[in-house]
């Protein structure tokens, strides 16, 4: 939702069009750029369902102008998924279920999540992901979990990274490696502007990396 996540879905479907298909070839995209504050908004009054009706409205604009997948650029907004996917008649790839198959194929059973607290709290994301076999642990005290959120909102949806905040992510995250976690899902489009797989000596999936490079091998396909 926040621009500075949209901006990698941007330059990166880009980049493996031309770098698999050509130096001049782009990604056909259709894109909206939706109203951030408006969503920001329905999320802090528990008002989902109007979230989800805006993007259903914003998806079906985008399915008439000749979209032929679906993606929503967030984690969190995923807990509409159904609904959009519902009123659409094109397949929307879901971004936990393309970041399960990863962790699958790296053989992985239990897995950290940062994302917002939506997203760690709530159960349409872990559930999703358990769903499938793999066990999700987020961090343990509430203090982190509201760190974790309020560094997405305030810093790194405004495109602010401050090393500091890098350096608390590392902590929270080694924390949860010390209690179990065989790797860790960045599950905030958003995160990938902070940390990346070389702070870890575990296996780190990427969600927006992910999202994009699953999007883009379907894309292909077709
Ligand atoms: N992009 C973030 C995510 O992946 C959170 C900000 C938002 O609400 O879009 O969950």
């Amino acid at each position: 939702m926040s621009w500075v996540s949209s901006l990698h879905y941007y330059q990166w479907l880009n980049e493996l069009a031309q770098d698999r298909l050509g130096p001049i070839n782009n990604s056909k995209i259709l894109f909206s750029s939706v109203d951030w504050q408006k969503i920001q908004t329905h999320q802090k009054n528990g008002e989902w369902d109007a979230a989800g009706d805006y993007l259903v409205d914003e998806a079906r604009k985008l399915e008439s102008i000749g979209a032929q997948i679906m993606l929503i650029g967030t984690n969190t907004m995923h807990k509409v998924a159904d609904r959009v996917q519902n009123a659409i008649n094109i397949p929307l790839l879901h971004i936990a279920d393309a970041t399960a198959v990863r962790i699958k194929a790296a053989g992985l059973g239990a897995i950290a999540l940062l994302g917002t607290g939506y997203t760690m709290e709530q159960d349409f994301y872990k559930v999703r992901l358990e769903d499938q076999g793999i066990t999700v642990l987020v961090p343990e005290r509430q203090e982190d979990r509201d760190r974790i959120n309020a560094i997405i909102f305030d810093e790194l949806c405004l495109n602010i990274q401050k090393p500091q905040s890098k350096a608390e992510y590392i902590r929270i995250a080694n924390d949860m490696f010390d209690h179990g976690a065989q790797g860790l899902i960045m599950g905030c489009t958003e995160i990938t502007t902070l940390i990346n797989a070389n702070d870890f000596n575990h296996p780190v999936f990427d969600t927006t990396r992910i999202h994009v490079e699953e999007a883009f091998e379907i894309a292909l396909e077709d």
